[in-house]
């Protein structure tokens, strides 16, 4: 049948499955339609969709016309939304939210607004002069420019520095340094050596102070010969996933930075992931430094009219190097070459909530639908990755040792049993000392910010707890109330118990807080610092804190798991874990990976620079496989044990897991509203006799969250279609109270 032209397909942001018709307003222009954001009567009300094409086949072909097209220019291409359709089937969730969840925030509340105005007033262009470059590097550039040398003395060369090179710099600011007439520009200019050019102006908060450039390092055999595989990856246009293994220090980074290199040389566009982008700016930096074209990053600091900049200019391709957090892997790369995930175990690339998807695995689905490289890089890969790895489905490339044989830190694990209520043992202590008198830094870790964890009264046993979650509320002496870290509930600090009216209350348990008053206690002539959630809030507050390490005005860092992630200090010489239990006691089967993996990271900050490093991880459980295979350094050691255990117990890669999450106001609800789809669950498995394990309903062990009661659901499929058709069908039919909000995660992570 001839469909009436001008019949669009709409997806909305809501919670359905089918997507919608509606008619072109008239005379709109024929053309591209996909992508274009469309206002749409919707029932009684007027939304925002997202135009998916022209409608394939359009029922009963008596549609509604849409109001208005909102953009000039398409916010997806097609080969965006089949990653989109993708996402929304293995996700099971709406297209119409994933693309809201995929295009930057404040699009949609921009409503009616057109694109290209953005939320705070229109963009201006203005005249700027940038060092001829353009993601080249800048020896390659200047070797090529005869005359070069001669020309780069005295004034000039301050010129050219000055003009830096990432951005460039505003013909206004070099003429206000410079002055108004400049033969020397005109020079440079004329040897192509800069050039001048119009170019739009985004808002950027952190605007890009021109860096130091660098040139890529020599690299040693095993690098060559990671790069070499990577070459030839890129070379092939077709998809090609890998793992680079290697400890800590082993030369990852400078790796990235070439392969990168090479694939913007034969075109291709680079996307880098990274666990948190805040903690990562000297990682930031080493780009900036190496690389001469843009560099977008997308950090959680941009407001969503910065964001939609940055948008623009990875889509227009002025930045071909793209790095962010999670929700980076939806930035519009246009011709993506290479994807790099940085630290690929980290769990902060798992969305938990709304749309619950993992960026480290989707790297790898858009790079098969990209035919493009996606890099792995780990000192401690998931033990999924790995075991993909053995089985030859990702290209292994291992790093082994430390550059420039550099040893690994000697790490010793200290047996804390029977010595009740100390923080420190006195070998830690010694260490302390000792480092501090020889002139080093030292890192403590200590897995929990505040003063105190709990509040415990002598006379009733009472403690002190959050009526909306399920926790205990942490001590925060600074503050002096008690403080929820789920919810942020709060209540001063009561000097009698409010229970039994005792005045015999404790405060119990250890937190980053208290720890840095110990610590200037036994040390008073330490320069101590923490880094916490509690000390770092507000822009630069983590810069501010690394950079005070970094210069050697601080000893003693204290801090959480933050810590522990991959700065890189040469002057660290000994590293204190207060406590390795918390990550191995988690109610998880992650729960030694977890272990495994903080030690690992943790032991990667000591003796990154000329001095050897000392580590010292204090734990209750000194045999515990993950610990010691840790504090050897040995990776397949733990990989092996930790294998045969989710073997036995069935968890992946020997089955896959979803999880069904059930929340709401009302408990009894929760807890009915979860059994009756278990029931359903357990009928439909009798009635087609499919190979699943149900596991629960049971409450969450964070039983309460925010004042909701949660209950859940665990599956356990040995085949991954098999477990994917029962929760399609399960949807369909299952139609849980409307006082339960019932969620459904695909590879869970937390089960708390
Ligand atoms: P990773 O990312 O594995 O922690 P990096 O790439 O940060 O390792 O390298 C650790 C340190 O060694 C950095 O200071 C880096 O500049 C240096 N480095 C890396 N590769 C080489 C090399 N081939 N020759 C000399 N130094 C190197
Ligand atoms: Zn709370």
């Amino acid at each position: 049948m001839q469909l009436p032209s001008g019949i669009i397909e709409v997806a909305v942001p809501l919670h359905l499955e089918q997507t919608f018709t509606y008619a072109l307003p008239p005379g709109f222009p024929n053309g591209v339609v996909t992508g274009l954001r469309v206002l749409v009567p919707f029932g009684k009300r007027t939304i925002t969709g997202y135009i998916l094409g022209f409608a394939q086949n359009a029922d009963g072909l008596k549609v509604k016309e849409a109001l208005e097209v909102l953009d000039t220019e398409p916010l997806f291409t097609d080969s965006d939304l089949e990653f989109y359709r993708w996402i929304a089937s293995y996700y099971m969730h709406p297209l119409g939210e994933v693309i809201k969840t995929a295009l930057p925030p404040g699009l949609t509340i921009m409503g009616r607004r057109k694109t290209g105005v953005a939320d705070d007033g229109s963009s201006v262009s203005e005249e700027l002069l940038s060092r001829g470059t353009r993601c080249r590097e800048e020896r390659h550039f200047l070797a090529s420019v005869e005359g070069a040398p001669q020309a780069l003395k005295g004034r000039a060369l301050e010129l050219f520095s000055f003009i830096g090179n990432s951005e460039g710099r505003s013909a206004s600011s070099i003429r206000s340094r410079f002055g108004e007439s400049n033969p020397q520009l005109k020079r440079l200019k004329d040897l192509g050596l800069i050039r001048e050019e119009r170019r739009e102006v985004y808002r950027d908060p952190f605007s890009q102070q021109p860096v130091q450039s660098d040139t890529p390092l020599m690299l040693n055999s095993s690098q060559k010969n990671a790069m070499e595989a990577l070459e030839q990856g890129i070379d092939s246009k077709e998809f090609r996933p890998y793992l680079l293994h290697g400890v800590t220090g082993s030369g990852k980074t400078e790796v990235y930075l070439q392969a990168i290199s090479y694939a913007l040389d034969q075109g291709g566009d680079a996307l880098v992931l990274v666990p948190e982008i805040g903690l990562t700016p000297q990682l930031v930096e080493r780009f900036r430094r190496r690389f001469s074209c843009g560099i977008a990053v997308l950090h959680s600091g941009l407001s969503s009219g910065e964001r939609y900049d940055e948008w623009r200019r990875i889509r227009r391709r002025e930045a071909r190097i793209v790095i962010g957090a999670r929700s980076a892997i939806f930035a519009p790369v246009g011709n993506l070459g290479i994807l790099v995930v940085d630290e690929e175990h980290e769990a902060t690339y798992k969305q938990s909530d709304g749309l619950r998807y993992n960026a480290r695995d989707l790297s790898l689905v858009l790079g098969k639908q990209r035919g493009a490289v996606v890099l792995l890089g780990s000192a401690t890969p998931l033990v999924t990755t790995f075991h993909a790895a053995k089985a030859g489905r990702i290209a292994e490339l291992s790093l082994g040792s430390r550059v420039q044989d550099r040893p690994m830190p000697d790490t010793v694990l200290i047996d804390q049993r029977g010595r009740k209520g100390a923080t420190l043992s006195p070998e830690l202590t010694e260490a302390l000392r000792d480092n501090l008198a020889a002139g080093g830094q030292t890192i403590l870790l200590l897995n929990r910010r505040g003063f105190a964890t709990w509040l415990e009264c002598r006379d009733c046993g009472h403690t002190l707890r959050c009526p909306n979650c399920s926790v205990t509320l942490t001590y925060h002496q600074n503050r002096k109330r008690h403080i929820c870290h789920y919810c942020d509930h709060s209540i001063p600090a009561p000097s009698l118990c409010p229970e039994c009216s005792g005045g015999e209350i404790g405060l119990f348990g250890q937190g980053t807080e208290r720890l840095e008053e110990e610590i200037s206690a036994l040390l008073p002539e330490a320069r101590v610092a923490r880094m916490d959630r509690d000390t770092t809030s507000g822009r630069g507050g983590y810069s501010r804190i690394l950079k005070k390490f970094e210069s050697g005005e601080t000893d003693i860092l204290i801090g959480t798991q933050m810590i522990a992630k991959g700065h890189d200090f040469p002057g660290v010489t000994l590293v204190g874990v207060v406590s390795a239990d918390t990550a191995l006691n988690l109610p998880d089967f992650r729960g030694a990976e977890r272990g495994f993996q903080l030690v690992s990271q943790v032991m990667g900050r000591a003796g990154r620079g000329d001095q050897p490093g000392k580590v010292l991880v204090q734990t209750l459980n000194p045999g515990h496989f993950a610990l010691i295979a840790a504090a050897a350094h040995d990776y397949e050691a733990f990989y092996r044990e930790e294998l045969a255990e989710r073997k036995d117990a069935g968890y992946p890669p020997f089955s896959h897991l979803a999880a069904l999450h059930f929340s709401g106001n009302s408990l009894p609800m929760v807890e009915k509203g979860a059994k009756a789809a278990a029931e359903h669950l357990r009928g439909m498995r009798r009635e087609r006799g499919w190979h699943l394990e149900i596991l629960g309903p049971a409450s969450a062990p964070l039983g309460m969250i925010r004042g909701r009661y949660r209950w859940q659901i665990l599956l356990k499929s040995i085949g991954r279609a098999e477990l994917h058709r029962l929760l399609l069908q399960f949807r369909r039919e299952h139609v849980p109270h409307s006082t339960v909000r019932m969620a459904i995660d695909i590879d869970p992570l937390e089960l708390l």
